[in-house]
């Protein structure tokens, strides 16, 4: 059992947080998988195999019988889900607003009670609080969970991820989707968020604005090696680095691409719309494709 010693919240540095220009922010922001990686490790810390004093769960899931043993504290794509010994797994999406807190006992709260979706506290007085998380519940067994989570393709930030699995679903995709909308794609992949959907295509010199049915299978697997390479050297940092000290092209429009100086570009793509950066030098459009911006 991992001791409780660093106690910390999610942090904002987790979330997108671009330029909205209008459009409802929420849409817009989506924790990446490392982040929820990390509250897994946090909430894991705080309360991974006490008995459970005080279990309470808001929204729709209802309540919890105190003295369950929580077994387990993992992430799975953008979900965190922690298995009591029951047989039960409480299932919390963060989205834009939510976060994973973790108290030592008597420690006051970092947001009002009220907002409080989830509250678990151990028989030792360590206690996990979720806040804002839009969409908690709790599954009753594997089926549930099969059903709520069967359609995500393999979570890149574990070690035993299937990437050719990712390589593969990327041919059910419809041939012209864009590849900056597929790589968000949770059924593709689970893990990528916006900041790593440019960088990914930076890192493979992919135009995000191309069809998949333009890109070949090669290019495929080192979209989906590199995504999971990405992901997996920022578990446990605290600070995301994509690109030496920092990113190449994520939120650096009009600013030079770090790698041959040509101005960095910005353009929304998908439905809903997200922010999307790109160097139009070291990501060109192919010949036949004067449509596509950049
Ligand atoms: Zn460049």
């Amino acid at each position: 059992m991992p001791s409780p010693v660093v106690l910390e919240t999610t942090g904002d540095a987790a979330y997108d947080d671009g330029p909205f220009h209008g459009v409802t922010p929420w849409v817009h922001n989506m924790p990446e998988g490392d982040s929820i990686v990390g509250a897994a490790r946090r909430v894991s810390a705080a309360i991974e195999g006490k008995v459970m004093t005080r279990i309470e769960i808001r929204q729709r899931a209802g309540s919890h019988r105190a003295g369950t043993r929580v077994k387990r504290v993992e992430a799975h794509g953008k979900h965190l889900l922690i298995r009591f010994d029951d047989g039960t797994t409480l299932r919390t999406h963060l989205r834009m607003n939510g976060r994973w807190d973790t108290y030592p006992p008597e420690a006051r709260w970092r947001r009002p009670a009220h907002r409080a979706r989830v509250v678990l506290e151990a028989d030792d007085g360590f206690t996990a609080v979720c806040f804002d998380a839009p969409e908690v519940e709790l599954l009753r067994d594997r089926r549930d969970e099969a059903e709520r989570l069967g359609h995500l393709g393999p979570d890149l930030c574990r070690p035993d991820a299937d990437l050719d699995e990712m390589v593969r679903r990327f041919g059910h995709l419809d041939p012209a989707t864009q590849l900056g909308v597929a790589l968000l794609d949770q059924r593709i992949a689970c893990g990528v968020g916006n900041v790593y959907k440019s960088e990914i295509c930076f890192a493979c010199r992919i135009n995000p604005f191309t069809p998949i049915a333009r890109i070949d299978i090669t290019q495929r697997a080192e979209l989906a090696a590199t995504a999971a390479r990405l992901l997996r050297a920022n578990l446990g940092t605290g600070r995301r680095v994509t690109y030496a000290n920092g990113y190449a092209v994520y939120r650096r429009a009009r600013r030079p691409c770090p790698r041959c100086g040509t101005v960095v570009k910005m353009r929304r793509q998908g439905e809903p719309a997200r922010n999307t950066y790109w160097c139009p030098e070291c990501q060109p459009t192919l010949p036949d494709a004067s449509t596509w911006p950049g």
